[in-house]
């Protein structure tokens, strides 16, 4: 059942926008219109995921598998935007169309069966009350749901860290090194893994992460973040 009257009446009142360049979108459109998916900075790590900057920069902190990130990111362009309202202006569905868009292009490059289960970077506890939702984890499901593999969150975040922004690059390694757990209820052993994050800086948050699972038992990490760059 479809309630048209009130949508239609939902969208006269208040018109659903590109969250790019808040044009009027059609009713076949989601959260971005046609113009700006066309125009999305898309990198091309999938075609390289074993060999470039982003496996160099994880490399030494744990053992690198393929390091892809979807976006280039640009200060002021459109993956900073989109990144800004997915953090902050209470828009997930940003989060779910971009990992879309992703598991997409992923399954047209041959990554279908690469993956058992997509598992996202946790957020502490104390900031996905805030937040209402990991933003991490709407890209996740969105990238699980177009590939049909199961998203499961196996890892918990178990101590707050401190401000990241005015410490020295080993500091910020040790600073998260103990922070993830595997979540009790679930068994790892053998499975091939797609991390997920926003954004990786200094990929210290996601080689904690793959260092967890790897203890754990898991046969393979891959990571996969919205964009990378400075943010
Ligand atoms: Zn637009």
């Amino acid at each position: 059942m479809r309630f048209t009257f009130w949508e239609d009446f939902l969208a006269l009142v208040f018109p659903k926008t590109c969250a790019n360049c808040k044009r009027s979108l059609f009713d076949f459109e989601k959260t971005l219109c046609k113009a700006c998916i066309a125009r999305l900075p898309i990198t091309n790590y999938h075609l390289q995921p074993q060999h470039n900057d982003l496996v160099i920069k994880v490399m030494g902190l744990t053992k690198p598998g393929l390091v892809m990130s979807f976006l280039r990111f640009t200060k002021k362009g459109v993956s900073q935007q989109l990144l800004h309202q997915l953090k902050y202006k209470n828009k997930p569905e940003i989060g779910l169309e971009l990992g879309s868009i992703y598991g997409q292009l992923l399954s047209v490059h041959g990554f279908k069966d690469h993956w058992d289960v997509i598992v996202a970077v946790p957020l502490h506890p104390q900031k996905m009350r805030r937040r209402g939702y990991n933003q991490s984890e709407q890209f996740g499901r969105g990238i699980a749901e177009t590939m049909e593999i199961p998203f499961e969150q196996l890892l918990v975040r178990t101590m707050y860290t401190e401000t990241q922004t005015k410490k020295s690059r080993l500091e910020r390694i040790e600073n998260v090194a103990a922070v993830f757990k595997v979540a009790k209820s679930h068994a790892t052993s053998g499975l091939r893994v797609l991390l997920v994050d926003d954004v990786m800086t200094t990929g210290a948050t996601l080689a904690a992460c793959a260092n967890t699972l790897h203890e754990s038992g898991v046969a393979q990490v891959d990571m996969a973040v919205i964009a990378a760059g400075r943010y």
